[in-house]
């Protein structure tokens, strides 16, 4: 029977980089993946900022990248404002998730991990001082048995790790749907669309990924959506949408459609649980599994890496020092990392569950002024959100249009926790 100190169950960005990180520290690794090849199929829209590809570690980032965006245009019902990036350490990318995957892969068995395919999780048990997972192959056709110290679940947002844990990270799910085809783009912008007749309780999205090619579509949030479908929002969007139907060409190609975790509130100190041991054998979380994702944009691939990476080390540590407890240090980790970031986007979250498309023009509207265009080209910034939304918050003229959906969103707290 096999045995490793740590088994990651899940190739994507949060996966490669923890078996990296723990076969750094000289543990051994493997990765379950339950896909026949790392990065596929692509679920993303391939957003990153520079300092995610930093992150990532990728030496040849030519390989993975489509084009670099110099800002983004916001387009309410009948407002359309353009935020472009002063310098180019605040632009971001679109790249191709599946040659991004395999790097990452690459990198790991680089530093020794193992990696099997093919390979789906459905079941860990306790065996001594170690967890026994039961591996069924892609064909269902047969099961084996694995044995490892520490148990990973980067397994993406429908966690199998989570659920056999007992953790319950994502108290709610977008419903995401895009596809790549022939678009008018005028300028390497990104373009988000804000609305209730959009995509309610999220927004829909057009990403330039070339010439004249970009990937177009939506999230919305089931529980203020009037259907829970989000195809129905996309369709009607790329016929009716008086800015995207106009520049979409009528091609399509790589339908995506998939789910992202909405974290549930931490409360005091934002610490989520993620981490449990079932007597004595170690089990963490990370990535989507562990909810790490930007309430506002739905982007998880920076904060899969930065917390795979604190996940990885602390495995391999609890692992050289033969105590399971040290695995808490990874909660306080991706606490002090992304914790406020994650309480206060979940509250600009709950916000725009209840603003009407008439909120979203005010909003627009207000922030096409001088100072506010300034403050959100110059400290607004794609991974740690908070600081600018915050400020803007400050604004007599914001506050003051704020102030009116307070109730409503008083009320959405209790309903859209
Ligand atoms: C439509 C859409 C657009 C998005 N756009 C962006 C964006 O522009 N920018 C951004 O940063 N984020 C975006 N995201 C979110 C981003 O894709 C995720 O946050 C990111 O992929 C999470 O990485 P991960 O490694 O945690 O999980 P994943 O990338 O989901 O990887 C999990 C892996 O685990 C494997 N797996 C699952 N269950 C098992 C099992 N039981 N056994 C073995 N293997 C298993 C899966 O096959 C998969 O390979 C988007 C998501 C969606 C749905």
């Amino acid at each position: 029977m096999l045995e490793y100190d740590v088994v990651v169950v899940g190739g994507g960005p949060a996966g490669c980089m923890a078996a990296k990180y723990a076969a750094k520290e000289g543990v051994s690794t493997l990765i379950l993946e339950e896909d026949p090849a790392i990065g596929e199929p692509v679920q993303c829209a391939g957003l990153i900022s520079k300092r995610a590809i930093e992150e990532s570690e990728i030496k040849n980032s030519k390989s993975f990248i489509n084009c670099e965006l110099r800002g983004a245009i916001i387009h309410s019902h009948s407002h359309a404002i353009k935020i472009e990036s002063p310098s180019s350490e605040k632009r971001a990318f679109a790249i191709r998730r599946d040659i991004f995957d395999k790097e990452l892969a690459e990198a790991a068995l680089n530093e020794g991990v193992d990696i099997i395919l093919k390979s789906r999780v459905k079941g860990v048990k306790r065996r001594g001082e170690k967890a026994k997972l039961i591996i069924m192959d892609a064909t269902a056709a047969s099961t084996r048995e694995i044995n490892a110290k520490v148990v990973i679940g980067a397994d993406g947002a429908r966690s199998v790790v989570a659920n056999i844990a007992g953790l319950k990270v994502a108290k709610n799910f977008l419903n995401c749907v895009q596809i790549e085809g022939a678009y008018e783009v005028e300028e390497a912008v990104a373009e988000i669309f804000v609305g209730k007749s959009i995509a309610p309780g999220f927004f829909a999205w057009a990403i330039p990924i070339g010439k004249n090619t970009a990937r177009v579509g939506l999230c919305i949030d089931k529980r203020v959506s009037p259907h829970p479908n989000p195809l129905r929002f996309l369709k009607r969007n790329l016929s009716e949408h008086p800015v995207i139907a106009k520049k979409y060409k009528g091609t399509r190609s790589n339908f995506t459609a998939g789910i992202i975790p909405i974290p549930g509130g931490a409360g005091i100190g934002q610490r989520r649980r993620i981490v449990k041991m079932v007597n004595g054998v170690g089990m963490l979380l990370v990535g989507d599994a562990a909810a790490q994702v930007k309430p506002i944009t739905g982007g998880g691939v920076y904060y899969g890496m930065k917390c795979g990476k604190i996940a990885g080390e602390i495995a391999a540590k609890a692992c050289l020092e033969g105590d399971m407890e040290v695995l808490r240090e990874y909660e306080k980790g991706c606490c002090e990392e992304i914790g406020k970031e994650i309480a206060f986007g979940l509250k600009v979250h709950r916000l725009r569950c209840v603003l009407s498309d008439d909120d979203f023009d005010k909003i627009c509207h207000a922030l096409s002024k001088y100072d506010m265009m300034q403050l959100i080209a110059n400290r607004g910034d794609m991974d740690y959100q908070s600081f600018v939304f915050r400020e803007l918050l400050k604004k007599p003229s914001i506050i003051k249009l704020i102030a009116r959906s307070i109730i409503r969103y008083l009320y959405a707290k209790r309903k859209i926790r």
